[in-house]
Formats: structure tokens, sequence, C-alpha cells
């Protein structure tokens, strides 16, 4: 016997201007999480504004069948300036989208009220006490990047010598 579908999770995302893209609709949670992570890569490209993850229950009629997942907002990376910064409001955590950049804000799993931060590129990590705070860290971190001159090409060795000068400038 097949088995019977009972949820399926639907990724969309909606462009500048309020127009909304349907990703198509999956079986599977992480099939929809990978569908929509690949598209908002080129969301720099595309001038995305927003987008979700919702799961439908099959044959509920109205908006009981409707679980919202996520909702993301797309915002200016604080680090590499691109519109690929990613905010999830429902659970609140942040990364960038952008190739090369990944810079990302989220609520420490290990102590509560702790905000962590970071840019994998120069494996920059900081604990903040606010998602201001946190925010405030990385446009810093993006103008030490602008400053040095540093593009996504550049090498890891580049890297680690301006994250020793930020470290000297900064703690
Ligand atoms: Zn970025």
């Amino acid at each position: 016997m097949a088995e019977r579908i009972e949820r399926v999770y639907v990724p969309s995302a909606v462009e500048e201007g309020g127009k909304g893209l349907s990703l198509g609709c999956f079986s599977s949670e992480e099939t929809a999480w990978n569908v929509l992570r690949s598209f908002l890569r080129k969301s720099d490209r595309m001038l995305l504004t927003a987008a979700s993850v919702v799961v439908w229950d099959v044959d509920v009629i109205g908006e009981h069948g409707l679980t919202v997942l996520a909702s993301l907002e797309c915002k200016d990376c604080p680090v590499c300036t691109r519109q690929t910064f990613w905010v999830d409001l429902e659970n609140f955590s942040a990364l960038c989208h952008g190739d090369a950049c990944a810079a990302w804000v989220e609520e420490s799993t290990h102590e509560p009220g702790v905000i962590d931060c970071g840019w994998p590129p120069m494996r920059f990590l900081k604990q903040t006490k606010s998602i201001d705070e946190a925010f405030t860290e990385l446009f810093k971190l993006g103008d030490q990047v602008k400053a040095a001159g540093i593009t996504e090409h550049s090498g890891v060795e580049a890297s680690e010598t301006l994250l020793d000068e930020f470290d000297a400038k900064y703690s």
C-alpha cells in the first residue's frame, strides 16, 4: 500500500513589489528547507524581501490546516552588504546566504539570553548580550573588511592578519 501523504511542506519567497514565488510542495521538511536555501543564494540578484516555510495538513478545510514553520525577512548583510541576509522572525536567527559570506546571528544554545554572532571566512565569533549588539559587532567587522580591502576571494592568511588586528583593537 502506498504511503499516504498527510502533510505537505511549502517553501515560498516574496519579491520586492510583493509578488509571491512558489517553490513547490514537498513531503519532507528537510527537502523544503533545502529547496528554499538554494533558492535564497540568488537573493541579491532577485531582490527578494521575504520567504517562508509552511506546512499544510492535507484534507483539512481552511486555515486550521496551516502551520507557519518559519517566516524570514531579507536585509542587507552587515558584513558583505549584499541583500542576502535572512532573518528568521519566529525563532530568532539570521544567516547570510551570499557566496563566501555566511555571517550569522543566533541565540546561544548553551546560555539562554546570550546572542552569538560570527563570520566563518575569518573564524570570527563573538558573544553579545543583545541582538542589537550582535548586529553592531557584525557591522564593525564589515567596516574592517571593507577598510582592509578583503574580498571574498582573498586568502586565509590575509584574513588571519586582519583578525589579529581586529582583536588587538577591540578586546
Ligand atoms: Zn553577507
